[in-house]
């Protein structure tokens, strides 16, 4: 990034945190960040790799928890049951129906001699390969697999589970993680997205630890039916985005529904092996100079704030995660992240651009019977990893949350 740009992007982050009240909060931590880095320091240690690899292995015992069968309902209730085992036990369910609709219409191709653009409005470059959705039980060489996984999806009632670590100063305002839970491809879907949803529930943990107190409370939801076009967090927008910050019952000091300051989902965490080679050959090994995306989207209601809520992201990776930088872009796309970022600040964190990237063909795992929990290596669940730092310093900051002795 030019200095120039690195201006212009700080200058945003100035306007946006005298605009917008979830920049408020910012300040507030900025204040208090002397007093929290050895807290972030601490919470961030308490973040390791075989408890990651441990989290996504249990969920991928549910194999690819497709939304609408049995499998995916024992998953939700797996996650709540660990979640509560975190310490986070005030667990609840959103409920919603669903009913498939008629198939998502293909983008267009440009006219000739047009730039092409991809899904988000970035610009592919270099090799590209096909990508699409494994339909075909017979590709799954596992017998064992491809029996858990054969149960088709019934249309019908949903659920999806979320808990909250409620805030002792303001337990009326909210940050929102999350991750999806559902998955496709006659896979264990261990990397989309049950690194994400490790995630998430890894960080729940830390964040529900016994010592840990936080000033804003932090909700942890693992979205069902984002394979179908994002049905779950859609619906949670619509049931809840009116209940945002109203005491219930009055006088109670419980707010159901604090006040949204930023969502952040996390789709497919490991795996950033780089550009297929000319041949259409991936290489074998992350690439050292992985990096976690971090995407706002630029064609949004809250791009400046969301812009800004990136930077900080980028700044907790740089302090505090281990291994991987990041990188911020803005072309956030196709993520649950997508129904809320004209209510509220939203960014998607990901392996790689999900437009740009994932969709040139970027990840061969994805949505295929190969996204099973033997394909990655430690360096792969590593970058996942260093993604969990990174969300929980940053929002350990901005929550203010604190170890207290
Ligand atoms: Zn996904």
């Amino acid at each position: 990034m030019g200095w120039k740009l690195v201006v212009a992007a700080v200058g945003l982050i100035g306007a946006a945190v005298s605009a917008r009240g979830w920049a408020q909060s910012r300040e507030t931590a900025v204040a208090s960040q002397s007093v929290n880095a050895e807290s972030i320091t601490a919470m961030v240690g308490r973040l390791d790799l075989e408890r990651y690899k441990a989290t996504i292995k249990g969920l991928t015992a549910f194999g690819d928890r497709r939304q609408g069968t049995d499998r995916n309902r024992k998953a939700v209730d797996w996650i709540e049951a660990q979640l509560k085992s975190y310490g986070c036990t005030n667990t609840e369910r959103m409920k919603y129906n669903f009913e498939p609709g008629p198939p998502r219409a293909r983008r267009p191709r440009p006219p000739a001699g047009e730039t092409p653009t991809a899904v988000g409005g970035g610009r592919p470059r270099g090799n590209r390969v096909a990508t699409g959705v494994n339909t075909d039980p017979e590709k799954q060489p596992d017998a064992e697999l491809r029996a858990l996984d054969s149960q088709p999806s019934t249309p019908g009632p949903r659920e999806e589970v979320y808990c909250t670590k409620i805030g002792t100063s303001h337990p009326d305002e909210m940050y929102i993680l999350g991750g999806h839970m559902d998955g496709i491809g006659w896979g264990e879907a261990a990397n989309d997205d049950g690194s994400g949803t490790a995630l998430v529930m890894e960080v729940a943990r830390v964040l529900n630890s016994p010592d840990v107190k936080t000033e804003r409370s932090v909700r942890f939801i693992l979205w069902n039916n984002e394979e179908t076009g994002l049905n779950g967090s859609k619906a949670y927008v619509e049931q809840r985005e009116s209940l945002q910050g109203k005491e219930n019952p009055p006088g109670s000091g419980r707010y159901p529904e604090p006040k949204w300051l930023g969502m952040i989902t996390h789709d497919m965490m490991l795996f950033d092996h780089g550009m297929p080679r000319a041949d259409g050959a991936m290489s074998k090994e992350q690439r050292p100079e992985a990096d976690i995306n971090i995407e706002f989207q630029s064609n949004s209601k809250f791009a400046a704030e969301s812009q800004a809520l990136a930077w900080v992201l980028e700044r907790a990776d740089e302090k505090y995660a281990t291994d991987y930088p990041a990188s911020v872009s803005s072309h956030m796309t196709n993520t649950d992240s997508s129904s809320f970022m004209d209510v509220v600040p939203s960014l998607s964190v990901r392996e790689n651009e999900r437009g740009t990237q994932i969709g040139s063909g970027w990840d061969p795992q994805w949505h295929q019977p190969t996204d099973l929990y033997k394909t990655y290596s430690d360096a792969d669940f590593r970058l996942g990893l260093n993604a969990a730092q990174t969300t929980l310093a940053a929002i350990a900051d901005l929550a203010g949350a604190r170890v207290v002795k």
